[in-house]
């Protein structure tokens, strides 16, 4: 055997010459390719990505007229209505608030949603303090209000009643409010830096843009963000909310097709359905403290708002042959679609019947273990070959197929066959049975197989019932007729002794197995022509007893058909 350094296998192919075939190929190879084009373009597939690096401000304008409860009518201006701190990447619009004026601390009763109902002092703890209570308890029961008595706490006084935001929204013209957000961007591999404030933008077009009719303008107005993000300002003001500027960059940096532009869109973020989610919207508190007589008070807001969050994201692409390589390389595979497609409809018989079982004896090699005992099995009464497994247990007649072939002539055989019976006028009538002087076994069609206690012997010559074929006049001639048999010996070894000259029992009896075997020969050349590849042509019972008969075995013991024997290429009897 060669070293395995030595070798190189690769597939061998098989070449079909068919005009609808291959233009079936080139077009479903061309549809492919096409396939891959259209989705490197499309996902740029040709280029190395970055991802955005940014950074965001927003500056929010507008003022407000309201009616605040014991304050009258007061104006708002962004350094009310943007709330006491700012988050890097969002703004804060105040859209409704809860005022409770003129808190001094001192001791007041707790309003009974938050504090503890009570009767006597007794009902109350001293110096301590719960989760909702707004200050700390002094041990006193006191009169809330006519009917109610709740403990007393000490807190800011009077404490904050109200739970429910008004409606409507004492600042719900906040809807006209604008801001301008300034989105910073930056791609490191790249080093190219943007703003969405473009070169070209000066400060009349900032004045004038409207986003109604121009995408890129950076001013937006409340009202349209909080429309676009699919909701109601006005509702939403009242209980307030968390809505998502998204600002989208998607950059193309090759320098034909260069484009980097931003792209807008609104979102809400929190749970919109106030009626079923507890805790809704967003609120928060705040106070402003100023100094009455020499005692410090506070007003106090509970204040409902819309957060708006910047997000920004997005990529930016630059042609990089190395991506270019690893997309091609990586969609070679699909080309194995048309191959895979392509097969299949040969082998399903869609395309034709003939064409598949031509390419599928051409491109398929079977080759079965030489244990398993793969049988061929020709009848008289049938046109096929049958393949069968061999089994120890089953009798070959029965013997499951496996598949069925057509017979494929031995062309040399046919041309000495025709030519022998050319020479000597065959009558091919059968022979007249004689009565065969043993039971006939139940497998056996012929009437003329003797039983055996193999059952892988257990072979007639056909299926159903009718005459034998080792009582034909063609089995007397091309399988039994002994100067052919010699004549076919000699000319395989042109240098063996003449039959003649043969007369020492020693090498007549060798002689005798010699024909014997070269008689098998000739019947599996004739029934079988060539047997299918790597199957063991099995030679039925009632022709190997003919044979036996014609050239017995000196000693009468022959080895018979077994697993060992019947591997392909070996000798399937003796
Ligand atoms: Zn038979
Ligand atoms: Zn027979």
């Amino acid at each position: 055997m060669a070293c395995a350094l030595c070798t190189y296998e690769t597939n061998k192919l098989v070449r079909i010459h068919s005009v609808r075939l291959g233009s079936l190929k080139w077009s479903l190879n061309a549809t492919i390719l096409l396939g891959i084009c259209l989705v490197m373009l499309w996902n740029r597939k040709y280029q190395h990505f970055d991802q955005v690096v940014s950074s965001v401000t927003a500056k929010v304008k507008g003022v407000a007229q309201m009616h605040l409860p014991g304050q009258g009518g007061v104006v708002w201006d962004v350094a009310d209505y943007s709330g006491p701190s700012q988050d890097k990447k969002s703004f804060l619009v105040v859209t409704n608030v809860i005022v409770t004026n003129k808190q001094k601390q001192g001791r007041c009763p707790e309003p009974p949603v938050s504090g503890r109902l009570c009767r006597h002092d007794n009902d109350c703890d001293s110096s301590t303090w719960s989760q909702h209570s707004n200050g700390i308890q002094t041990g006193s029961c006191v009169k809330f209000d006519a009917l109610t008595r709740t403990c007393e706490v000490t807190a800011w006084c009077p404490i904050e009643t109200k739970t429910r935001p008004p409606r409507p929204a004492v600042l719900a013209s906040a809807e006209n409010f604008t801001v301008l957000i300034k989105n910073n961007i930056r791609f490191p591999a790249f080093n190219f830096i943007r703003r969405n404030i473009l070169p070209e933008m000066d400060d009349a077009y900032l004045r004038s843009c409207q986003r109604a009719n121009d995408s890129l303008c950076p001013i937006f107005r409340l009202g349209d963000v909080v429309r676009q993000a699919g909701q109601n300002f006005s509702q939403m003001a009242v209980e307030g909310g968390v809505i998502g500027i998204q600002i989208k960059w998607d950059c193309n940096l090759d320098l034909l097709t260069r484009r980097c532009l931003p792209r807008y869109s609104f979102r809400r973020l929190d749970e919109n359905e106030s009626n079923k989610t507890l805790y809704p919207g967003f609120n928060f508190r705040f106070a402003k403290y100023n100094m009455v007589d020499g005692v410090e008070e506070r007003t106090l807001y509970k204040a409902f708002g819309i957060r708006f969050d910047i997000l920004v994201f997005g990529q930016a692409g630059k042609f990089s042959i190395i991506q270019l390589v690893v997309y091609i390389g990586s969609t070679l595979s699909y080309y194995a679609l048309t191959t895979v497609l392509m097969d299949w409809l040969i082998e399903t018989s869609c395309y034709s019947a003939d064409v598949g079982q031509n390419y599928g004896e051409k491109k398929v090699e079977s080759v079965e273990d030489g244990k398993k005992g793969v049988l061929s099995v020709s009848y008289v009464d049938q046109d096929h070959i049958r393949v069968v497994k061999m089994s120890l247990k089953r009798r070959l007649q029965d013997a499951n197929t496996v598949a069925v072939e057509t017979r494929r002539e031995d062309a040399g055989h046919v041309t000495m066959a025709v030519s022998v019976l050319l020479q000597a006028q065959v009558d091919p009538r059968p022979v007249p049975d004689p009565k065969p002087d043993f039971e006939r076994p139940s497998w056996c069609g012929c009437g003329r197989c003797t039983a055996s206690a193999l059952p892988q012997e257990e072979l007639c010559c056909r299926r159903s019932e009718g005459p034998c074929i080792s009582s034909s006049a063609l089995f007397e001639r091309l399988v039994l007729h002994r100067p052919l048999l010699e004549a076919l010996l000699l000319y395989r070894d042109p240098l063996s002794p003449a039959p003649a000259t043969r007369r020492s029992a020693a090498t007549r009896s060798h002689s005798t197995a010699t024909l014997r075997h070269c008689a098998y020969q000739q019947y599996v050349a004739w029934r079988f022509g060539v047997p299918p590849a790597t199957t063991c042509p099995a030679i039925p019972r009632c022709c190997v007893g003919r044979i036996r008969e014609e050239f017995p075995s000196p000693d009468g013991r022959y080895s018979g058909f077994t697993l060992a024997n019947a591997a392909p290429a070996i000798t399937t009897q003796d």
